[in-house]
């Protein structure tokens, strides 16, 4: 039985998407995480323990738990361990991204300049110290702007800035993001900067692929038929097929295989998010993973007669499976990414089978548990749950999309903060 060795940061739902997979399609998973204390999944029995800001420790932790059986292939889950798999499939001469273009993923300044050191449409922008005195910058910044945070992921500390008011507040936000226990527990010495960079108007798409020793295979384009304009960046619904017009995708495709050649990525998932505005696609950014979360529900693929999930694709690309024999089913498919409306205490959610009734929706998910803090963007790293609908038509699924949110009902209590 072949064996991949899968890296996570996370013991959720898109692992057991995984096991499942892995089942599915007769391969042995060897798990390993910085969450071993947290597993709560039968599919492992022998979790490797490993701390991804120790590459050196780790790769030696997971070298010699694999011992004489070297893995047939590695898939990393989440933006953290994408380092690290690199850097494994190096040690165990598996085919992989080479740790620096994984790397360079991870870390928005050095994808900027590795994009446009290439000559790839790239915003103006600036890395500035997260302490450092701005009040000069934020008096000669080309409004709009947006600041950001260099290594955290899901629109957490995006902020679109229209003036120096605006900067100053933005800063002091990102600031105290950074700042806090949870980002610092990363031990990431990109969280001591921010980046400053010109917004990008125009419509927003996102690619999922895979890269073939060099080749890019792209496996969906999705809309996002929301705008994002800011101030802050809610992800919320994906659509595939994308309803741009031909020329427009194929550009999207180009700008995100210049953009992975421009980075060095080689062999293993990508997903990409780009902003096309008028002639110009310009990359956001190029992830050496998957797409996150439970998005991945949202994509099936046809293989000899019946569906593969992205999951178990990915789990046979991992192995040297030939895969461009699986194509995206021909339905419209979509996901919600149920944003938190506000902060506070979430109790529970009404509505659900309502939701669940409209016509083309497939499952709500509610992932958020009860009496948990909310916390909105842009400090937020989490969604309520997920929508997601298929039919034949992008635009029936956007609307079944909407339809089912719109008969949810959260209970979310004000939180009170105690003061003793
Ligand atoms: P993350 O990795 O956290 O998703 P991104 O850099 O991809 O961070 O930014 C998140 C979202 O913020 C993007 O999907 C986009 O909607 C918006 N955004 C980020 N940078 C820009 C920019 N320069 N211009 C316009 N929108 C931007």
């Amino acid at each position: 039985m072949k064996r991949v060795l899968l890296l996570a940061t996370t013991t959720g739902y898109q692992i057991r998407s995984f096991g499942e997979a892995a089942e599915k399609a007769g391969v042995r998973l060897v798990f390993a995480s910085d969450r071993c204390d947290r597993l709560d999944d039968p599919w492992w029995d022998q979790a490797i323990p490993v701390r991804f800001h120790d590459e050196p420790g780790s790769i030696d932790a997971v070298v010699r738990a694999c011992g004489a059986t070297t893995p047939d292939g590695i898939v990393a889950v989440g933006d953290r361990p994408v380092v690290l798999a690199a850097q494994l499939a190096r040690a165990f001469g598996l085919p992989g991204h080479p740790p620096a273009a994984a790397a360079a993923t991870r870390n928005k300044l050095l994808t900027r300049r590795a994009l446009h050191a290439a000559g790839l449409p790239t915003p103006w922008f600036t890395a500035v110290p997260i302490d450092g005195d701005i009040r000069a910058l934020a008096r000669r910044l080309p409004y709009p702007a947006v600041v950001k945070p260099l290594a955290l992921s899901g629109s957490r500390g995006v902020m679109r800035i229209d003036g120096e008011a605006a900067c100053l507040a933005a800063f002091d936000r990102l600031r105290a993001l950074l700042r806090s226990v949870d980002v610092r527990v990363e031990r990431d010495e990109a969280h001591d900067q921010a980046l400053v960079e010109s917004f990008i108007p125009g419509a927003e798409y996102a690619v999922e692929g895979v890269l073939h020793h060099g080749a890019l295979r792209v496996l969906a384009i999705f809309d996002k038929p929301d705008p994002l304009d800011g101030p802050f960046f809610e992800e919320t619904i994906y659509l595939t097929p994308s309803a741009a017009p031909a020329d427009t995708q194929r550009r999207i495709v180009a700008a995100v295989d210049a953009a992975a050649r421009a980075l060095g990525l080689h062999h293993g998932p990508v997903h990409a998010e780009c902003r096309v505005d008028g002639a110009a696609v310009h990359v956001l950014e190029i992830a050496a993973r998957p797409i996150g979360g439970l998005c991945s529900r949202a994509l099936r693929f046809q293989r000899d007669r019946g569906f593969v999930s992205l999951e178990e694709l990915l789990l046979r690309h991992a192995t040297g499976e030939d895969v461009s024999g699986c194509v995206r089913e021909t339905a419209a498919s979509g996901v919600m990414m149920i944003p938190i409306p506000r902060r506070g205490i979430y109790r529970r959610v009404e509505g659900v089978e309502a939701a669940r009734a409209v016509s083309g929706v497939e499952e709500v998910q509610i992932t958020a548990k009860p009496d948990v803090r909310l916390v909105p963007l842009p400090e937020a790293k989490s969604y309520l749950g997920f929508i997601f609908a298929r039919g034949g038509e992008p635009a029936s699924v956007e609307r079944a999309l909407r339809a089912a949110h719109a008969r949810l009902q959260f209970v979310i209590d004000r939180d009170v903060a105690v003061v003793s």
